[in-house]
C-alpha cells in the first residue's frame, strides 16, 4: 500500500518496554499500514503487544526509533500539545470499559467529545451529538446517566462520542469484551456500519477469532514483543 493513501503507516518501530535482571522486553515492528477506510483486526493472546501497537498509533507512546505517520503527519514532528490536538481531531477511541463520564448524561458525554476535538462550530455541536445518538439508537436515552444504562447502551454512547469529531481512524480496544454474545454482535455490527458511513478506518483489537475473521484483514500480533534474555544480550 502506498504511503499517500494510508491512514496509518508504521515503519521500523522499536520501543523498549522494560529491563529486569534476566531480560529486556522490547516491541519491534518492521512495517504496518492501514488504508483509508480499511477495517483490520489485531489478534493474538494477552501480552503479545496489541495495546502497545494501538498506543503507538494513537501517539500515546512514542517509539524509540522508527516512524509513525497518521493521515500524512509524522507523529514525531508534533509537540505534546499539538499531538493531543491532532489525536482529538483525527482519531476516535472505543474501549472495553466504555470510559464514559459517570456524572454526565449520554448527550453531555458526546458534547464533551465534540468540545474537546473542536471539529464542529459551537452552534452545531448539539445537532451533531443528537444525530449521532439517534444513529446509535439512543434518541430516547439522551438524558440518562451511564450508571442507569445497560452495558450495550453505554457502549453505544461511547461509539457516538468516538465518532463526534469525524475521525479518519477509529481505534477500538476489545469493544465487545464486556458484552454478552447477542449485545456483542449488535455492537460489532454498529461499529462497522458507522465506520463505513463515516468513511472511517477501523483498527479493532479482539480476542474473539470469529469476530476478527469477519473483518477483511487481520494482523496476528504474536511476535511483536521480544523477550531478550540476559544470555542473548551478553553474547
Ligand atoms: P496485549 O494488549 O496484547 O495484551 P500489551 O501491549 O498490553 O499486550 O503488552 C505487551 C507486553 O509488553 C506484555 O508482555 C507486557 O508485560 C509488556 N510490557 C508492557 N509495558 C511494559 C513495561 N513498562 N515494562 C515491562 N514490560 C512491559
Amino acid at each position: 500500500m502506498s504511503g499517500a493513501t494510508a491512514a496509518v503507516e508504521l515503519r521500523d518501530c522499536q520501543l523498549h518496554l522494560g529491563t529486569s535482571a534476566k531480560e529486556i522486553v522490547a516491541f519491534q515492528l518492521g512495517h504496518f499500514s492501514v488504508g483509508a477506510g480499511e477495517e483490520i483486526a489485531l489478534t493474538g493472546p494477552s501480552g503479545c503487544g496489541k495495546s502497545t501497537l494501538l498506543n503507538l498509533i494513537a501517539g500515546l507512546r512514542r517509539p524509540d526509533t522508527g516512524s509513525i505517520v497518521v493521515q500524512g503527519t509524522d507523529l514525531k514532528s508534533l509537540s505534546a500539545s499539538k499531538l493531543d490536538a491532532f489525536r482529538g481531531r483525527t482519531m476516535g477511541f472505543v474501549f472495553q470499559s466504555f470510559n464514559l463520564l459517570d456524572r454526565f448524561s449520554a448527550l453531555e458525554n458526546v458534547l464533551v467529545g465534540l468540545r474537546f476535538g473542536r471539529s464542529c462550530p459551537a452552534g452545531e455541536r448539539r445537532a451533531r451529538a443528537l444525530a449521532l445518538l439517534e444513529r446509535v439508537g439512543l434518541q430516547r436515552r439522551l438524558d440518562s446517566l451511564p450508571g442507569r444504562m445497560s452495558v450495550g447502551e453505554r457502549q453505544r454512547v461511547a461509539i457516538a462520542r468516538a465518532l463526534a469529531n469525524r475521525p479518519a481512524i477509529l481505534l477500538a480496544d476489545e469493544p465487545t469484551g464486556a458484552l454478552d454474545s447477542v449485545t456483542a454482535e449488535d455492537i460489532f455490527g454498529l461499529i462497522r456500519g458507522v465506520c463505513e458511513e463515516e468513511g472511517c478506518a477501523l483498527v479493532l483489537v479482539t480476542h474473539d477469532h470469529d469476530l476478527a475473521a469477519r473483518l477483511p484483514r487481520q494482523l496476528d500480533c504474536r511476535g511483536l514483543i521480544r523477550h531478550i534474555s540476559e544470555k542473548e544480550v551478553s553474547r
